[in-house]
């Protein structure tokens, strides 16, 4: 029951001592052990992804978050079990992905509603396909919501109209208006109209699917705010055009300063992380383990003959600092490293880790050496 978790939460916190901490692990369990972060993994939120059979669950869960190619969906067996995908173990964002047979009935009295959408469940992500008849998922997604509100009203309803590669921009508009239009109709005819809805248009086949998960994960991150902050005073002091904060392993975007995000920057980023990604795991790979060789120490800088440049900086070993800028303004990399770690610094602190000083004195002086391409330090400190 949740009042068992409240309280194994409590023993887990007080015995190390991370009263200060943010209740639920927004990833900074293994924020950088070495810092001493901890944070249990019971408690961490739960995002659920739910949709008829063959609306693309599978599909979405690997293309985010374990690289497959959109291509390779095509031999995606169909989802025909509750499956719980944990991907804390690699990733910023601590949240498990269950994935619903499509055909699973929400009013079986079996079906356990008190655990699956209670206790931490923050998020609910309904699958629509637009490429199909969808009259039958909007009856669903309105059985789901309505069922899932009144066990926790905090969760947050997200639709994913998916599948809209095939649409051109007109249809895509127009089945968006039509689909909410009658999912909101069919929630106030219910009386249930206190219950938001927010609609993305995705497909795996572009960025869109991650553009919409960073938008669902960063409403869950109490932090957020402070975080945009502290982005946009690093780059106005660095005269840095734009910076996104990115979980590398899935490529969501964490958080961002506030100017408008431009779809194409974004895959310009997505696709740099990608880069830095495969580099760091041909040369870069230890021997013995299957961790990631992208750490702390990474850094990159590509520079665009149309004179942009970007550079990423590593926050952690899960975090990376993306950022675009004009190359005259690059002369000057000392300021914006120098900013740079003072962001860092402040992010953690924000996240409440109490940086051991010595460690810190010493990670500054490690990034303090510029480094003007992939850089990688191969005995791992
Ligand atoms: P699940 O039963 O909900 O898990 O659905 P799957 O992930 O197995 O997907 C069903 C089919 O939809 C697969 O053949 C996928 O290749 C296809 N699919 C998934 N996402 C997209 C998309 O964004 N666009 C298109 N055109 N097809 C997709």
């Amino acid at each position: 029951s949740s009042y068992d978790e409240e309280a194994q939460y409590e023993a887990i916190a007080s015995s190390y001592n991370v009263g200060s901490l943010p209740k639920y692990g927004y990833g900074m369990e293994d924020f950088d052990q070495e810092f001493g972060a901890y944070m249990p993994t019971e408690i961490k939120p739960k995002i659920l992804l739910m949709g008829l059979r063959r609306s693309g669950k599978s599909s979405i869960q690997k293309v985010v978050f374990h690289k497959m190619s959109p291509n390779e969906t095509l031999f995606l067996e169909s989802t025909n079990k509750i499956t719980k995908d944990d991907i804390s173990s690699s990733s910023f964002i601590q949240f498990s992905v269950w994935d619903f047979p499509g055909q699973i009935d929400f009013f079986d009295p079996t079906f356990d509603a008190d655990t699956i959408f209670g206790g931490h469940c923050e998020a609910l992500i309904y699958i629509l396909d637009a490429q199909d008849d969808y009259m039958e998922s909007l009856d669903k997604l309105h059985a789901i919501v309505s069922r899932a509100y009144k066990v926790n009203p905090n969760i947050h309803f997200e639709v994913f109209i998916h599948k809209v590669d095939g649409l051109s921009d007109d249809q895509k508009i127009e089945t968006q208006r039509d689909i909410s239009q009658r999912a909101n109709d069919e929630l106030l005819v219910a009386g249930c109209d206190s219950i938001h809805l927010s609609f993305y248009l995705t497909s795996i086949y572009d960025h869109s699917i991650f553009e919409a998960f960073s938008k669902v994960v960063q409403k869950l991150i109490p932090q957020l705010p402070t975080m945009e902050n502290l982005l946009n005073i690093f780059i106005s002091n660095s005269n840095i055009e734009k910076a996104f904060l990115f979980d590398v392993v899935s490529k969501i975007y964490v958080a961002t300063d506030s100017s408008p995000v431009d779809m194409a920057s974004y895959e310009l980023c997505c696709d740099f992380i990608d880069v830095i990604i495969d580099v760091s795991y041909i040369y870069g790979m230890k021997e013995d383990n299957e961790t990631s060789a992208f750490d702390s120490q990474s850094s990159s800088i590509i520079r665009l003959n149309s004179s942009t440049i970007l550079y990423l900086r590593e926050v952690n070993k899960y975090l990376a600092m993306v950022c675009l800028l004009r190359e005259e303004n690059f002369a000057r990399q000392g300021l914006i490293d120098y900013n740079f770690i003072c962001f860092r610094e402040a992010l953690q602190e924000v996240f409440g880790v109490r940086a051991r000083a010595s460690l810190v004195r010493e990670r500054n002086q490690n990034s303090l050496s510029f480094n003007n391409s992939i850089s990688k330090d191969w005995d791992g400190r």
